[in-house]
């Protein structure tokens, strides 16, 4: 099936080439934008905001934002920005990263304090020489920029923290609210894309543990030519095989959104055949033509995509049953 598909693709380029056509690779279908892609349930609302603005001719990148902003100023998210479970110490340290069209990037890692921590990383792309900031520097930077130093740790995941320190063990939970990360991707009327990736991280983590999310390339990947990724789950599995980035070059070489993503978490489960039965990861995939996939180690990831036909939350097929 994947051959077949890419010795179609393979002819449609060098036909289209010899026609004098650009060699798009994705020419099979009528590309669908503009659309917005967001990982697990919160991710309804965040396409949502994302929505209000690509519908009337926004930029991919505002809207990625937008969205992101949505579940890291809910309290009730707590595995994202405000109200986010912190680390083993009680600190709620987050990690961002977004990307756009023309390849500029910008992150924050270990980011205390501040609600959108999204944000801060697109300032750190637009007013900065730099890829990351993290910590200190990250958070004294945001403050120059003027947002607001606040507590995020509220009462609840104060709470869960400290009935969690009577044990202290460390074990993510498939799909439980001690992860999730929200990743947007977006592919808006002109037909560029960007990308928003943020997170509080794994709950209880170590002080200083940094994941995926806001690492280029694992956590989120844009390539303006081919298309976009993101992933949640447990991170370090993720960083192992470079995830996001895998599913955009898979993209590349002429697989569908859907196909990448099960190759990048194939990847995972070669690398790990024991460790991934008892972990999630997930990916998210948006091509260039707006076609849409997603894939999961376990059950249970939902993802939300908005075209102009409707917002819809969708299960994601998995790996193990
Ligand atoms: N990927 C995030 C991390 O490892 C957590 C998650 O998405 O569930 O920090």
């Amino acid at each position: 099936m994947a051959t077949s598909r890419r010795t179609f693709l393979k002819n449609l380029s060098a036909a289209a080439l010899t026609a004098g056509l650009p060699p798009v690779a994705n020419a099979k279908v009528p590309p669908v934008f503009p659309v917005v892609v967001s990982t697990w349930n919160f991710g309804l609302q965040a396409n949502v905001e994302a929505w209000r603005i690509l519908r009337t001719g926004g930029r991919a990148l505002d809207a990625v934002e937008a969205g992101a902003r949505v579940p890291e100023g809910d309290p009730n998210e707590t595995s994202v920005g405000l109200g986010g479970l912190p680390d083993r110490e009680g600190r709620v340290t987050l990690d961002a990263c977004i990307m756009d069209e023309q390849s500029n990037c910008g992150a924050v890692v270990c980011l205390e304090h501040i609600v959108h921590p999204i944000s801060v990383a697109r300032k750190v792309m637009e007013q900065t020489p730099h890829v990351m900031l993290s910590g200190r520097g990250a958070l004294q930077f945001a403050l120059a920029h003027g947002f607001k130093k606040e507590n995020l740790l509220t009462p609840a995941s104060e709470k869960a923290w400290k009935k969690w320190l009577k044990k202290g063990k460390y074990k993510p939970i498939a799909n439980i609210e001690n992860h999730d990360t929200i990743g947007i991707l977006a592919l808006d009327a002109n037909r560029h894309l960007s990308g928003g990736c943020t997170t509080s991280g794994m709950a209880y983590k170590m002080a200083g543990r940094v994941g995926d999310s806001p690492i280029i390339g694992a956590g989120l990947f844009v390539d303006n030519e081919v298309g976009a990724a993101t992933s949640t789950g447990v991170g370090e599995e993720v960083i192992r095989i470079v995830g996001s980035h895998l599913v955009v070059e898979l993209m590349r070489q002429g697989h569908a959104p859907q196909q990448a993503c099960e190759m990048a978490v194939a990847r995972i489960v070669k690398n790990q055949p024991v460790k991934s039965k008892e972990i999630q990861v997930g990916f998210l995939a948006l091509a260039k033509d707006g076609d849409v996939g997603a894939f999961a180690l376990q059950k249970g990831f939902t993802y939300a995509v908005h075209t102009e036909t409707g917002n819809v939350l969708k299960s994601a097929a998995s790996f193990y049953a």
